[in-house]
């Protein structure tokens, strides 16, 4: 089966047994040739502050705990932070914020993430996105969003006995849980689907994780104060609360 055909995701994911075989073959994957070709002349051309640097150039799997209650979903890579690093949410601003914040909530050992060798570690929490691969101006086209859903849907359900929460950082993410839902949990979406907010919460029946909606830690949210770091430590007291921690 090839790595380049539109289908992969959904073929492959399925059978995958456990989340570290999962990682390592979604980022390996190649099914969406407009950000295959963006991420990896991102990787080629570089930001010159990174020149010497070699980057990651592939699709950025999740991190974290294998048996969290937690998830923080996002919408995907940034070119010069995860595409760079290799891990989600590492290696520029928006990762800054987001892990600092994890750290204050005692959900992480260090408030930095800077490489994949760091020795960061999530306790509770797992971190992921809807769309693997970063996408020129962080916009996946729908199509790209959906040939990407079936990674983020067998990443949940390899944590479903133990996730009580999704925290979602944005509208992006907060559309891609709906999906999510009929895939891993066989539950019809809400009709008509809650509209996102910062704070919006979402439950569902027993067995079914909460959707906790929380603005993007994106730099246009952050340096403007849309998204302050008390916001945050509000949002990650209360996703502890919702997972019983
Ligand atoms: S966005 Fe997802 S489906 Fe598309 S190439 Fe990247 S990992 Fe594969």
């Amino acid at each position: 089966m090839t790595r380049d055909a539109p289908d992969y995701p959904a073929r492959v994911a399925p059978a995958i047994a456990d989340l570290s075989r999962l990682d390592g073959v979604i980022s390996e994957c190649r099914a969406c040739p407009r950000l295959v070709a963006w991420r990896e002349e991102v990787a080629t051309t570089k930001r010159a502050a990174f020149r010497h640097q070699e980057y990651w150039g592939r699709p950025v799997p999740g991190f974290g705990a294998v048996d969290a209650e937690i998830g923080l979903l996002g919408l995907a890579p940034a070119a010069h932070g995860g595409n760079r690093t290799g891990r989600i949410f590492t290696g520029d601003r928006s990762g800054d914020v987001l892990f600092a914040a994890l750290h204050r909530a005692g959900l992480a050992n260090q408030p930095t993430s800077v490489s994949r060798d760091d020795g960061l570690q999530l306790a509770h929490t797992r971190v992921f996105s809807a769309v693997r691969c970063a996408p020129p101006d962080n916009k996946p086209t729908p199509a790209e969003r959906d040939t990407c859903a079936p990674w983020l849907h067998r990443e949940l359900e390899l944590i479903r006995p133990t996730l009580r929460v999704v925290v979602a950082l944005g509208g992006f993410a907060w559309s891609a849980f709906w999906p999510a839902l009929r895939a891993v949990y066989g539950m019809k979406p809400p009709t008509p689907r809650p509209a996102f907010g910062h704070g919006t919460l979402w439950r569902g029946p027993a067995g079914v994780p909460a959707l906790l909606g929380c603005y993007h830690v994106s730099q246009q949210n952050t340096f403007t104060g849309r998204l302050t770091p008390a916001m945050l430590d509000d949002v990650f007291a209360r996703a502890k609360d919702l997972a019983g921690l």
